[in-house]
């Protein structure tokens, strides 16, 4: 019930040319400490029982899966590349990509390419002042913008949290913090702060409006020169675009909390994002040491979100219906996958109002039966996830934690 949903979100992204296998793979390793991506999990499974569980669908009329088991076809079973069995599918073995020591690894920046000098990140919120000093670690100046002074104090008053951090992931040195602390400056002037802006980096909260509006004002002060990039979630940059007068040089760079360990970087241009604008993109991307994960097309979700939302749906409807508990449901995803967390756990991690949110907008019987479950049996409680002290488990020590949870 799990597994299939989260493997055809990875069929899709890499059939409908929205990322490649290994890019697919990186985004889920990275983004959930997984030891294996969803399309290492076709090798093993073997590419021949995916073609023939699309062939039947297709025979039962779900038109829309020709695509997959054509290119299937073509790819891999006319070639008898049908994964670990035959030495080759996604991967070639022994000894596949996934598998090697540097694959997460965020590759070195060709900074030939990279004319950025000058940062500015607009909102110093819960992601804007993390890559604010993420930009400076790497050594870029960085202007962080915000709507006043008093916000802008709250923001400075966060760094020593998010540098402890640093030294404690990273090994981060006194000296490359204190460099740190001098390459960032704060403004309340929007024209002031993007003087002479190579990059602009917005991160305001998710909203049209007041992206709009922010769009507006940007095009408006900043130099021809500087390149726009949103931080959005969920508003593609052919949504965003048209706030602008540069269409050309806006670009989505989505990154994740806590970013300085979930270090991926989905890039996703639009229609008529320059190339060169792309590529420089991904390299800033690496200079400042995330993993660039590339789209190739727009996706609403990127890659990340597209493959993690279809397994946190099916586990919640697992818990919904009253099939399994939550710690069964977690425990068989845990098992079966290596994973350090099962999607009962994740939801937790993201807030029960978040999930509400995102499983009450997608319509269907059994998503609006899970909303409304989440709302009396947890919300209504009071049982907000890790925040709250209880969601799916309790907090602190949550038992997935524990030592004998998986025996
Ligand atoms: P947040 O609410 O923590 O911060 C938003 C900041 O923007 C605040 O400091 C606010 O004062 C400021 N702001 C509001 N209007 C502004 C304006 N007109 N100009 C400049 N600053 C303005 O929000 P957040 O969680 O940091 O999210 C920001 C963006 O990052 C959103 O697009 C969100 O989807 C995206 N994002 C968030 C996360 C996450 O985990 N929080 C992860 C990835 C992406």
């Amino acid at each position: 019930s799990m597994l299939t949903p989260f493997l055809n979100a990875g069929m899709q992204l890499w059939t409908k040319g929205i990322a490649d296998p290994q890019t697919i793979d990186k985004t889920w390793m990275l983004g959930t400490g997984s030891p294996i991506g969803p399309m290492a999990f076709y090798d093993i499974i073997g590419i021949t029982t995916p073609y023939n569980i699309y062939k039947l669908q297709v025979e039962h009329g779900k038109q829309e899966d020709q695509a997959v088991l054509d290119k299937l076809k073509t790819d891999f079973i006319d070639q008898n590349k049908l994964g670990l069995s035959t030495g080759e599918g996604f991967y070639t073995y022994p000894n596949p990509a996934y598998q090697k020591p540097d694959f997460l690894k965020a590759p070195p920046a060709d900074l030939s390419k990279v004319s950025i000098k000058k940062v500015v990140v607009a909102g110093s919120g819960v992601l804007g002042y993390q890559i604010a000093v993420q930009t400076a670690f790497h050594g870029f100046d960085v202007t962080v913008y915000d709507i006043n002074d008093e916000v802008l104090n709250k923001a400075k008053g966060k760094f020593t949290a998010l540098t402890d951090a640093y030294k404690h992931d990273l090994n981060a040195t006194w000296q490359q913090l204190d460099a740190t602390a001098t390459r960032l400056s704060y403004s309340s002037d929007l024209a002031d702060a993007l003087n002479d802006a190579d990059l602009l980096i917005e991160a305001v909260p998710e909203t049209l409006a007041i992206k709009q509006d922010f769009w507006e004002k940007a095009s408006a002060a900043a130099p021809a020169k500087t390149i726009f990039v949103s931080n959005s979630s969920t508003l593609l940059p052919s949504q965003l675009a048209p706030f602008t007068n540069r269409p050309e040089h806006f670009i989505n760079l989505h990154f994740a909390n806590h970013i300085h360990i979930r270090n991926t970087a989905e890039i996703m241009g639009h229609a008529a994002t320059d190339p060169a604008v792309y590529e420089q993109i991904v390299e800033f991307a690496k200079a400042i040491g995330m993993m660039p994960i590339e789209l190739h097309k727009e996706q609403s979700g990127y890659v990340l979100d597209s493959l993690l939302i279809p397994l946190l749906i099916s586990g919640m409807g697992l818990w919904a219906s009253d099939v399994a508990d939550p710690a069964t449901i977690d425990k068989t995803w845990m098992i079966a996958t290596g994973a350090l967390f099962g999607p009962m756990a994740i939801l937790d991690k993201n807030g029960m109002n978040t999930n509400y949110n995102v499983v009450k907008a997608i319509p269907g019987e059994l998503t609006q039966h899970i909303a409304e479950k989440m709302k009396t049996e947890l919300i209504d409680k009071g049982k907000l996830g890790e925040v709250s002290g209880e969601g799916f488990y309790t907090y602190p020590n949550p038992a997935y934690e524990q030592n004998d949870f998986l025996k």
